[in-house]
Parts: structure tokens; C-alpha cells; sequence
């Protein structure tokens, strides 16, 4: 036998172990030291141009020279979701258990597409454990990890759609959108744009979704919903889902998910979820409430790449009943066959969903959730609920700040808005736009913002696990600052 490391892609076993810990190296230096560098990558014009003018090499470089080029280069113009003053989007810092496990995992190299290996019976473990954690564990339910939320909507509504279909009567894998019956999708005007995304992608147009105004929350309003429903049918359309909130990206809303589910349930109609963000806020025993009715739902989306920790990237998709993915997914050709039909009635990976071939996702989610447990991770999720509640009960009495909407979860949307400047929205919202860029630089917090009716929002989300109350007290304090001397600036 040949030596088979005496390829460029191999390195010899004391070579490789050598330049593992120079890896692991980097890897903890970032982790020492996120807190203490920008949040905002801003890299100048001539790294830029060092990353993105890089020559093809014809020869291959030294692994040192490739790693010190990772360490210098790109590293340092990361987005500093690692920072606990991070409060932007919907972005977690990686859990560092996960972060180890990857490098075994990706040396393991499972293709994760089929069943019967040790990667699948893992997968279909942390699927267990998730199904576990939202009380959604029912016999036939079952679930995959994909790419994200915008890959587990829309796997979610093409079987939405396929069984709509089938009990319409119509071959929806043969014969497609010509012709069909004419499918309507129903969710709020909150809802993520990844439903549209989805709906376009299906080929069939975003003309098909009908939006549902919100009420004074943000929450999906039932009667206008329950009312078009009934005259969309009575007009001979066929409403295929109803997609419900679990936490909108904007504000956090939780649409009235039990009213959802008993309209679903008495029309006959596909009742998705769509809890990328917000699904875990269920774990919170103050707020396990709002969330009443998602147990009921035929398929959930969900991102552990957001309040678990897990480093991107890692959506989840769960169904009620797991024939429904398959009855739209399953495909399997003469050449798989053998290899994806192991004895265990679940099957395949690949019978669920779009992709084949797969990364190995489950593994991360895994060790994640075995290092954290769950007994931590319901208290990550309610202390980030908390401190976002009392940063809105902070907003509320304060007049200098105006509450824009409330905070059911970890989301606080709120403006700077002296009495000054009181009934001046243009000015308000010239004012807040120039303060988020200036809270973004100034590099001790991070918010991010949105618009909602028409105001400029500087939006808060507390979602990195050791942010606390500090990291609250420095973003009201460069509000403040900075939005003092912008209301000056501008008088
Ligand atoms: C983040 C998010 C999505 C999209 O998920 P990705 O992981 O970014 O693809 C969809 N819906 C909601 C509510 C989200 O917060």
C-alpha cells in the first residue's frame, strides 16, 4: 500500500497533530478576545483587496501560511455576535462545545444523506431531544436539521402543499402547479420574508399568500383571517396553510397559536409554525403561555443556529406526521436503494427533505444540548426574556424613550425620543436612524433596528448567553449620549 500521507491533501498523523493545536489556537484566541474588538467588520479597502484578489495557486502553500492568512486576515473583520454586547438581529455566539466537536466531526466526514450510520442515529437523537424540549413529541412526528429557517419553511410548505393537493385530488409531484387547484397560503403581515421567498420558489407567486393585518401587538388578527378564509373557499380557492408566529423577527409577537390551530383544525387546512427565532421562548415557564397551540401544529420551523448556541448553520423542521415528508420528498433511485434501506423505520435522511448529500449538523446541536443540558438552557432562555422585559419596563418610564412595541420575548423596540422632539417623527426617525450607526461604531453594544408603522425602531434583542444587566445599562447610557448630541446636532 502507498503512503497515504504522502498527499497534498493529507498531512502526516505528528504533522497534522502539530498544526491542530496552532488551529486550536486561533480558535481560542478568538474566543478571548471577541469581546474586546469591534462588533462592526469593517475591513479596510486593502484587506479587501487581499482576501478577494488572492491568485489561484498553482502550488500549494504551507498549512502555517494558510492559517496565519485566516488568523490575519479574516478573522479580525468578523460580526461580533461573540460580544455579549451584541443585541443585533436574530445572531448567537457559538457554543464552544460545538465549536470542538466539529473539527472530529468533520474529520469523520459522514455523508449524511443516508440511514444505518452513527452521524443519522444521532441525528434522529437530537431531533428527539428538540421534539422533547417543545413538547412536541408525539409517535409520528419526527424532524431534520437543514440548512436554516428559511430551509425549514419552506420544506414545511411544500408538504403543506403536497397534502392539500392529495386530499384535492391532484398529483401535485406529476403534474405540478399547471393547473392546479388554485392554493392559498395564509400568515401576517409580520411574518418572515422567507414565506414569500417560499411561495415563489414553489411557483406559486407571492400573490397567493394573503397577508393578514396585525393587531395593537403585532399578532396575526383571527377575525380577518377566519373571515377571508371562509370567503376564499366560498370564491373556490383552496386554502393549502396557515402560517403562524412563534416569534416575529421584528418585535417578537406570538400570534394566538390555539386559535390558529382550532381554525386550521376546523377548515381542514395545514397549520405551520414558523418559531426560527422564537420556538425556545416556549422553554421559559413565564411564557410558555403565549406559546399554547404550537403542540398542535403539523410542522414546525426552527433555528438551533439562534437561541441554541449552535454555530451556524442549522435550521430544524419538524413534522407531525413524518409521512407527509416523505409523501413529498421521497425519491430514491436504483443506486441508493440498497445502501438507504437499513432496517429502522425511519429511514433515510434524504427522504425528508430537498438535499441529498448533507452536512452533519446533528452533531453540534448534540453536544451542544449534552453540555448545556436542559435544565440551563430554560434558564438562558428565561433570563434573556427577563432582562428584556425589564429593559421595556426601563423604556416605558423613562421620557426620553418611547416603546414602540410590546416585548413578549427577548426583543425590545424602542426609540430615542426626547420631549423635545415630541410629535416630530421625521425627526424622530432621522435622529434614531443616525443614532443605531453611531451605537454600531461607538463598539460597547449592538443593536440592530427596524420600521414599524412608519417609525425608525432601534430593535434590541438579548441573545448572547452571559449578556447581562451591564450590557443593558451601556446601551441606555450610549442612547443617551449619543442621541443627545444628535438631537442637538440637528436643532
Ligand atoms: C431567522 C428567521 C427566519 C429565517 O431563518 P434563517 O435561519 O435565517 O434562514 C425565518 N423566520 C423567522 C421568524 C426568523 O427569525
Amino acid at each position: 500500500m502507498s503512503d497515504r500521507f504522502a498527499y497534498p491533501q493529507a498531512l502526516p498523523p505528528e504533522e497534522f497533530r502539530r498544526l491542530g493545536a496552532m488551529a486550536l489556537d486561533i480558535a481560542a484566541r478568538h474566543l478571548e478576545t471577541v469581546a474586546d474588538r469591534p462588533m462592526r467588520p469593517h475591513p479596510p479597502a486593502e484587506i479587501q483587496a487581499s482576501i478577494l484578489d488572492q491568485p489561484l495557486p498553482e502550488e500549494g502553500k504551507a498549512p502555517e501560511d494558510i492559517l496565519s492568512f485566516f488568523e490575519t486576515q479574516i478573522m479580525p473583520h468578523a460580526r461580533g455576535n461573540g460580544h455579549p454586547g451584541f443585541m443585533g438581529w436574530v445572531i448567537s455566539p457559538p457554543s464552544h462545545m460545538a465549536i470542538l466537536t466539529e473539527l472530529p466531526g468533520v474529520a469523520m466526514d459522514s455523508p449524511c444523506g443516508g440511514g444505518g450510520q452513527g452521524a443519522t442515529y444521532l441525528e434522529w437523537c437530537a431531533i428527539r431531544w428538540i421534539k422533547e424540549l417543545l413538547g412536541y413529541d408525539t409517535p409520528d412526528s419526527h424532524g431534520l436539521f437543514v440548512s436554516g429557517g428559511s430551509m425549514a419553511n419552506l420544506t414545511a410548505l411544500a408538504a403543506a402543499r403536497h397534502a392539500a393537493a392529495e386530499r384535492a385530488g391532484w398529483d401535485m409531484r406529476r403534474d405540478g402547479m399547471r393547473g392546479a387547484p388554485d392554493f392559498k397560503i395564509y400568515t401576517s403581515s409580520e411574518t418572515h420574508a422567507c414565506v414569500t421567498k417560499s411561495m415563489e420558489l414553489m411557483g406559486m407567486g407571492n400573490s397567493a399568500i394573503r397577508l393578514i393585518r396585525t393587531d395593537s401587538n403585532y399578532r396575526i388578527d383571527i377575525n380577518e383571517l377566519k373571515n377571508l378564509i371562509e370567503k376564499d373557499i366560498k370564491d373556490g380557492s383552496v386554502p393549502f396553510c396557515v402560517v403562524g408566529s412563534a416569534g416575529t423577527v421584528n418585535t417578537g409577537a406570538v400570534d394566538d397559536l390555539d386559535a390558529l390551530a382550532d381554525l386550521c383544525q376546523h377548515n381542514g387546512i395545514w397549520f405551520h409554525v414558523d418559531g426560527a427565532y422564537g420556538a425556545f421562548g416556549a422553554l421559559d415557564p413565564e411564557r410558555a403561555g403565549l406559546f399554547q397551540g404550537m403542540e398542535r401544529a403539523d410542522s414546525i420551523a426552527l433555528d438551533p443556529h439562534k437561541w441554541l448556541s449552535v454555530p451556524f448553520d442549522c435550521g430544524c423542521v419538524l413534522v407531525r406526521d413524518r409521512q407527509n415528508l416523505r409523501n413529498c420528498f421521497s425519491l430514491t433511485p436504483a443506486y441508493i436503494r440498497s445502501a438507504s434501506e437499513i432496517g429502522d423505520d425511519l429511514g433515510s435522511p434524504h427522504e425528508y427533505s430537498f438535499q441529498l448529500t448533507r452536512a452533519f449538523r446533528a452533531l453540534k446541536v448534540w453536544s451542544t444540548l449534552s453540555h448545556v443540558g436542559a435544565r440551563a438552557f430554560r434558564e438562558t432562555v428565561s433570563r434573556h426574556n427577563t432582562i428584556a422585559t425589564q429593559l421595556a419596563k426601563i423604556v416605558e418610564e423613562s421620557d426620553d424613550l418611547e416603546l414602540l412595541a410590546p416585548s413578549s420575548l427577548s426583543i425590545v423596540c424602542f426609540r430615542y425620543a426626547p420631549p423635545a422632539l415630541a410629535g416630530d417623527n421625521e425627526r424622530l426617525n432621522a435622529v434614531n436612524r443616525a443614532l443605531v450607526d453611531l451605537l454600531q461604531k461607538d463598539g460597547r453594544v449592538y443593536p440592530s433596528h427596524t420600521e414599524l408603522d412608519g417609525r425608525f425602531a432601534l430593535r434590541a434583542n438579548i441573545f448572547h448567553y452571559a449578556t447581562d444587566q451591564s450590557d443593558v445599562d451601556a446601551l441606555l447610557d450610549a442612547v443617551r449620549r449619543h442621541g443627545e448630541a444628535l438631537a442637538r446636532r440637528n436643532d
